[in-house]
């Protein structure tokens, strides 16, 4: 049946117009990437970082009755976009690094999911002077997506395998704005001290009282607090300029404990 060749061989020549057009924007969008971060450029999981950011929308969309917010700003999806999220995860887990669910790191810790991530960055309302503390490390990966805002990240890890990968990492990818210390983020760290923002990526029992001495006035902590598996909630402390503590829950939420030796 020629007819239906013919048919058969324009249909063919389409579909390898249109594979080719779908290659060609593919590359624009390397380019695109790449001229918008350094950090994941044309890396091959450019289409999973998009769907990642889909995701968060989504999740954030879902939450709004609970956080009060509809999306996240751009600069914080920026930050979620620039960020290769496959390099802060078990090789063995990179294909699935861009779900958006918490993955395990090792040493019985996890990285957190994106959207709290994303959560965490915008509720911690940074600018781009800030100087932020981070405790619990872990992969590094928060601390890389807030690098992208602010002017320095000071992180806290007590595990010394994960807190010395996550220096590796940090440095592989060329991240120099982050400071790592092996130590508990407990007591903070309190050189460079006062913060702009304190973001606690484990669970503290109660708030630990160095870290709100270690906010600056009118700064915002963020932090899950409660006991360990039961609820705990993410929360937002608020220094106010004329003293005093403002406090909101936002969201039930199920982080690693935070260890505290000297409890
Ligand atoms: N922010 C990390 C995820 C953190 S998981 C990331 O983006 O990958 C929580 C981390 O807190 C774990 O690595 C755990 O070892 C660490 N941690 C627990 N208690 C701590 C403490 N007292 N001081 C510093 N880090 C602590």
């Amino acid at each position: 049946m020629p007819y239906a060749n013919e048919e058969r061989s324009q249909r063919l020549a389409r579909m390898k117009e249109r594979a080719a057009a779908v290659c060609r924007a593919g590359a624009m969008v390397a380019l695109l990437a790449h001229s918008a971060s350094a950090l994941a450029a044309a890396d091959g999981y450019e289409n999973a970082r998009q769907a990642m950011l889909a995701a968060v929308r989504a999740t954030a969309a879902d939450t709004r009755d609970y956080t009060g917010l509809a999306r996240f700003d751009d600069r914080v999806m920026g930050a979620m976009a620039a960020v290769p999220r496959h390099e802060f995860v078990p090789p063995a887990l990179r294909e699935v690094a861009y779900l958006n669910r918490p993955l395990p790191i090792g040493e019985g810790q996890t990285i957190s999911q994106p959207y709290i991530v994303a959560l965490m960055t915008q509720l911690a309302g940074v600018e781009a002077d800030d100087v932020v503390l981070e405790v619990g490390t872990g992969s590094g990966y928060q601390a890389a997506v807030l690098a992208q805002l602010v002017r320095h990240v000071y992180s806290v890890e007590i595990v010394e395998a994960l807190g010395q990968r996550a220096k590796q990492t940090l440095a592989r990818l060329g991240v120099g704005n982050v400071s790592v210390k092996i130590g508990d983020g407990y007591q903070g760290w309190a050189e460079h001290a006062p913060y702009d923002a304190i973001v606690v990526t484990a669970a503290p029992a109660a708030m630990p009282p160095r870290l709100l001495e270690q906010l600056k006035p009118g700064a915002r902590l963020v932090a899950p607090v409660g006991p360990q598996h039961r609820a705990q909630s993410l929360r937002v402390l608020e220094k106010k300029a004329e003293g005093g503590i403002e406090v909101k829950d936002i969201l039930p939420v199920a982080f690693v404990p935070m260890v505290h030796p000297d409890e």
